[in-house]
């Protein structure tokens, strides 16, 4: 799995020199790849400072693709929001993520699966009312479901998004308000939209704990979600100095290569085994 971590990485290579922007694959390549199923759910854990308790997952999406292996999903995305394809994507990655967390709890593991969703994927008016006949349809309550939102692109309608994020509210499913701190979110959102979570973006993260500047803006993220009653989450955390950091400076949760990487649904398990000792 390390190798085709890292070989999808390593194509990626040239172009993040060039364009880090600049998709990679057709629409035509990733039209086909939607429809003959190869897309495929990861999951990473998140997992509580204060005890490690495992309290979620949050799917990342891959494209198993077959002469290139498991690309990731920098180099698909953006192509799929371009090309009017993400709604369908997102659809797909909801619903597998949805059976999957089905499955979890009926082993016995009550789990909150975090879905990355669009800007673009609130364009749609209905998407609220798809989402709730489909948490329906797969026997799974609101409250097992989190989407993270990012901010993109530049919203074409800003208060349409905000009515269907509060929207989404009222049905109760959490909203996450994603890579926060890295100016794609922002302080007018997090005043209008009725966030439950507040993720810190890793590049804060990575060394916090010897960085001054990435401390002072980690503590002030901090501060500003409990005075505003938001979780905390911290992703990128890959050095045991940072989880020490985090822990004392009081963020709730964590996420990152120290504690796993993104794994296949049918690792979780054997992971939980090895991670609780
Ligand atoms: P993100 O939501 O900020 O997700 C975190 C990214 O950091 C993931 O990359 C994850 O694998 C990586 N990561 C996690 N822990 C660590 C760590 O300790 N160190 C480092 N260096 N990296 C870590 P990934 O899976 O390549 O995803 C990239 C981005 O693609 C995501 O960023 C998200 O914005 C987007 N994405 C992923 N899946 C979906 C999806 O289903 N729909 C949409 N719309 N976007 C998605
Ligand atoms: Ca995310
Ligand atoms: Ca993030
Ligand atoms: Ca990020």
């Amino acid at each position: 799995r390390a190798l085709a971590h890292q070989s999808a990485l390593q194509q990626s290579g040239p172009l993040l020199s060039a364009s880090p922007r600049r998709p990679s694959y057709d629409v035509a390549a990733l039209r086909q790849a939607l429809d003959s199923g190869e897309l495929v759910n990861y999951y990473q854990p998140k997992v509580s400072l204060r005890d490690g308790q495992l309290l979620g997952v949050e799917t990342l999406v891959r494209w198993q693709h077959p002469d290139d292996g498991l690309v990731l999903p920098d180099q698909f995305i953006q192509v799929a929001e371009e090309a009017g394809l993400i709604d369908q994507l997102t659809q797909q990655v909801l619903r597998a993520a949805l059976q999957q967390v089905r499955s979890w709890n009926d082993e016995g593991m009550a789990l909150q699966v975090a879905v990355n969703i669009s800007m673009d994927n609130l364009a749609s008016l209905d998407f609220p009312d798809r989402i709730e006949s489909l948490l329906h349809e797969l026997g799974v309550p609101a409250s097992a479901l989190m989407l993270e939102v990012t901010e993109s692109r530049v919203m074409s309608d800003p208060l349409a998004s905000l009515d269907i994020l509060t929207r989404l509210r009222i049905k109760k499913i959490s909203l996450s308000i994603d890579d926060f701190g890295t100016g794609h979110s922002s302080l007018r959102q997090l005043h209008d939209i009725p966030f439950n979570e507040l993720k810190i973006d890793g590049s804060f993260v990575r060394g916090v704990s010897h960085d001054s500047y990435a401390r002072t803006i980690v503590e002030a993220s901090l501060n500003l979600a409990q005075q505003l009653g938001l979780k905390t989450v911290a992703e990128g955390v890959e050095q045991p100095e940072d989880w020490c950091f985090l822990r004392e400076a009081g963020c709730d949760v964590a996420q990152g290569w120290l504690i796993a990487r993104a794994m296949p649904a049918e690792h979780l398990s054997g992971w939980v085994e090895t991670w609780q000792g």
